[in-house]
């Protein structure tokens, strides 16, 4: 039997949750039956595709800018407070130049690079790894080389006029992460095309090892028998590290033995200045030694197998959350914030608990609550692990992105 090729895209310029999701798609793929190639921005120092031995190609990304931010937006951000900004017809012109420049500059050259790839490989079926909106240069390759088009939608982000009425037809099928990302998506189109909701996957072998918990509290700068709480995420301010650093503060006040580790990286100049506010906060609070900051990490599966508990404290709707069932897969407690793909993910008591977005009282009260109660932590210990098994392993996910191929391309 002949493999059918697939062509995977995925533009992010640094690692982040879309490309690991990726990684373990294509780890768990049949190669008898599927021939993958990789599309990587050349920024994206990702090898983990070529040691799986998949063919990689790098496309040169402009250092991508955000589109044109609404007026609103540029209004409330202080750029520009002028009034011949906020008229209606002027504003309209206004960003309307704007997005030519942005089209100009980051979408179409991209679009070009990746219609000659396309071509040359003629796949069965392109697999954009993100959202519409944050694919529109893979899309209009795809529409232009006459390829069949999957998006994985991994985002919340907005379908613009023309994500909705140019883009989103030319689409052949769709792949949401949660439940939520596919409300928020599918309400935005009028008529969408077959899709699915398919959560992301861990595999639990990789988190279900035996650590030696002093020696990985030693390489941290943590005494190994303090209470650890942590944070693993993207540095910015959606993510909440400041709801974080102010629910530990008040954990301190109660068990000043206890630590913090934020572990993750910035990837955006917003990231840097958040972080600076943030240890600025902290500096403030005078819990330079009990809050440490591990930036971006390569031994998660060990940092989490260390941990006494896992925070999760996105202030704005999670997209999925990988963090949560890796968490839940090294069967450490998993505190999560109630909304989107976490919520989804937790029910609160029984495999994590949740609290509400932002609320940093009811979020101490929670590290709190699993710090004293021995038999809770061993009950969500045990849940977890069982919700990981149970609706998040690799094999699972691969067999329902494979069906779905298969009905997407007749086969
Ligand atoms: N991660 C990592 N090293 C770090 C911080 C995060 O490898 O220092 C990984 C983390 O283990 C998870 C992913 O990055 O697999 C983040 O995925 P998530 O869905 O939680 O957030 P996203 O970055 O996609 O918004």
């Amino acid at each position: 039997m002949s493999q059918t090729p697939i062509l995977y895209i995925d533009l992010a310029p640094h690692l982040g949750g879309s490309l690991i999701s990726l990684a373990h798609l294509l780890r768990g793929l049949d190669r008898s039956k599927w021939a993958p190639t990789v599309v990587l921005s050349r920024q994206n120092t990702f090898t983990v595709f070529e040691e799986m031995g998949i063919p990689v190609e790098r496309v040169r990304t402009p250092q991508w800018e955000s589109p044109p931010a609404a007026l609103v937006d540029v209004v409330r951000q202080g750029k520009t407070g002028s009034l011949f900004r906020s008229l209606p017809v002027a504003s309209t012109l206004w960003h309307f130049g704007g997005s030519l420049r942005y089209w100009r500059r980051n979408i179409l050259p991209v679009a070009d690079a990746l219609t000659s790839l396309i071509r040359q490989r003629q796949p069965a079926l392109v697999h954009l790894n993100n959202s519409v909106s944050l694919m529109r240069p893979g899309l209009i390759a795809a529409w232009r080389a006459r390829s069949r088009i999957l998006v994985h939608s991994r985002s919340f982000d907005a379908l613009y006029f023309v994500d909705r009425r140019l883009l989103a037809p030319r689409v052949s099928g769709m792949i949401f992460i949660s439940q939520a990302v596919a409300r928020a998506q599918l309400s935005a189109l009028k008529s969408p095309p077959p899709h699915r909701v398919i959560p992301n996957a861990v595999d639990p072998d990789l988190f279900s090892i035996q650590v030696d918990r002093a020696a990985v509290c030693e390489g941290m700068g943590v005494a190994a028998d303090a209470p650890l709480f942590g944070m693993i995420g993207r540095i910015i301010p959606w993510k909440g590290q400041s709801v974080f650093v102010e629910a530990f503060a008040r954990v301190h006040q109660a068990r000043p033995d206890a630590m913090a580790i934020i572990v993750g990286d910035t990837d955006t100049p917003e990231g840097d200045r958040y972080r600076e506010a943030v240890k600025e906060r902290i500096r403030a609070l005078g819990l330079e030694e009990h809050i440490l900051w591990l930036g971006h990490r390569q031994d998660i599966p060990e940092i989490m197998a260390t941990l006494d508990v896992l925070t999760h404290c996105s202030v704005e709707p999670e997209p999925f959350g990988r963090v949560i069932i890796e968490g839940m897969a090294a069967g450490t407690p998993v505190i999560a914030s109630d909304g989107g793909g976490a919520a989804e993910i937790v029910e609160d008591g029984v495999n994590g608990l949740l609290t509400p977005p932002g609320d940093d009282l009811a979020l101490a009260a929670a590290m709190m609550r699993l710090l004293e109660d021995q038999a809770l932590r061993e009950r969500l210990r045990r849940n977890g692990r069982k919700t990981v098994r149970e609706r998040y392993t690799v094999e699972a996910h691969v067999a329902a992105v494979t069906e779905f191929y298969e009905q997407l391309l007749g086969i």
